[in-house]
């Protein structure tokens, strides 16, 4: 007779016996117990979720606002140059503007670089050469006002 637990072969006392010890019945009912807290669990997650798509989307804006700013700078900017259908796709990843590969694999990499290098809350991501793409060495933290003024400088 083979275990159903351990699957090792053993001697049954009797005809009903189906586990060839007592901690394999106890590991077995554990093993089922925990597959259906499992189901439960996500069943009643999808159902917390249809009924409140309110609660989901505060759940996801409370995940981002902890993840900070460099998160949603680093999000926008990978819309901006590779979603076709963001609104900004046209100036951005429409004209071969794209994001170097560290930044683009790894929101860490993206990070620590803007870490180290001057970000602030006030400050927004700017690129010194406009034709070229984003990577480290093109790009700094300037306020928006600035921002601005560098781009009515390049539109004359
Ligand atoms: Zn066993």
């Amino acid at each position: 007779m083979e275990c159903k637990y351990c699957k090792k072969k053993f001697n049954p006392i009797s005809k009903r016996q189906k586990y060839c010890q007592a901690q394999c019945v106890k590991n077995a009912w554990n093993k089922r117990n925990s597959e259906y807290l499992k189901l439960m669990r996500s069943e009643y997650d999808r159902r917390y979720r249809k009924r409140h798509p309110e609660k989901v989307y505060l759940m996801n804006k409370e995940y981002l606002k902890k993840k900070g700013r460099t998160f949603s700078i680093w999000n926008c900017m990978k819309q901006r140059c590779y979603n076709k259908n963001s609104k900004d796709y046209s100036n951005y990843g429409g004209r071969g503007i794209i994001i170097c590969d560290e930044w683009l694999n790894s929101f860490d990499f993206f990070n620590s670089w803007a870490r180290k290098n001057g970000y602030a809350d006030n400050l927004t991501i700017d690129r010194i050469n406009v034709n070229d793409i984003y990577k480290p060495d093109n790009c700094r933290w300037i306020t928006i006002q600035e921002q601005q003024k560098n781009r009515r400088k390049k539109d004359l």
